[in-house]
């Protein structure tokens, strides 16, 4: 598993300063969608992350939370990780290089830290084609006895 200790989350008062480094303008709006997605490790689909924006602060749209979502992926603050079947979206506050574990009986994703990249070097790629990135979901369920 992720050891959390070599990751950094932001702290709910960290958020302002976080946004303006990426050069994304803190409205307060956008301050509390980041504090709900960003503050520890997590990843949860857009629809998840309104809910939980909304519980909090009524008064943020879901176009917003869908807008600053697409913000904060193109700033590099979220990544985005698509469930090949279904085509399940989900946006994950680490964007280390990791893999995932997907529970299938549970729906629940957890991170992994593996040399992701190390797996494409056994693929063959055009000659004038580089790694972007590598994307790994070892999917799950429990063992049947018997
Ligand atoms: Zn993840």
């Amino acid at each position: 598993m992720v050891d959390e200790t070599t990751k950094n989350f932001p702290t709910n008062k960290e958020i302002p300063s976080l946004l303006r480094n990426r050069g994304i303008f803190p409205t307060r709006q956008r301050v509390r969608v980041a504090q709900e997605m960003l503050c520890r490790p997590q990843h949860v689909t857009a629809d998840q992350l309104f809910m939980a924006v909304n519980a909090k602060h009524p008064a943020v749209a879901r176009a917003t939370v869908y807008n600053t979502l697409s913000i904060f992926v193109n700033a590099g603050l979220v990544s985005v990780l698509t469930m090949p079947d279904g085509g399940t979206v989900y946006y994950d506050s680490s964007v280390h290089h990791h893999a995932h574990i997907f529970d299938e009986e549970s729906g629940e994703l957890m991170d992994v830290d593996a040399d992701v990249f190390s797996l494409a070097q056994h693929v063959a790629l055009p000659d004038d084609a580089e790694v972007t990135g590598v994307d790994l979901v070892v999917r799950v369920r429990r063992k049947t006895t018997g």
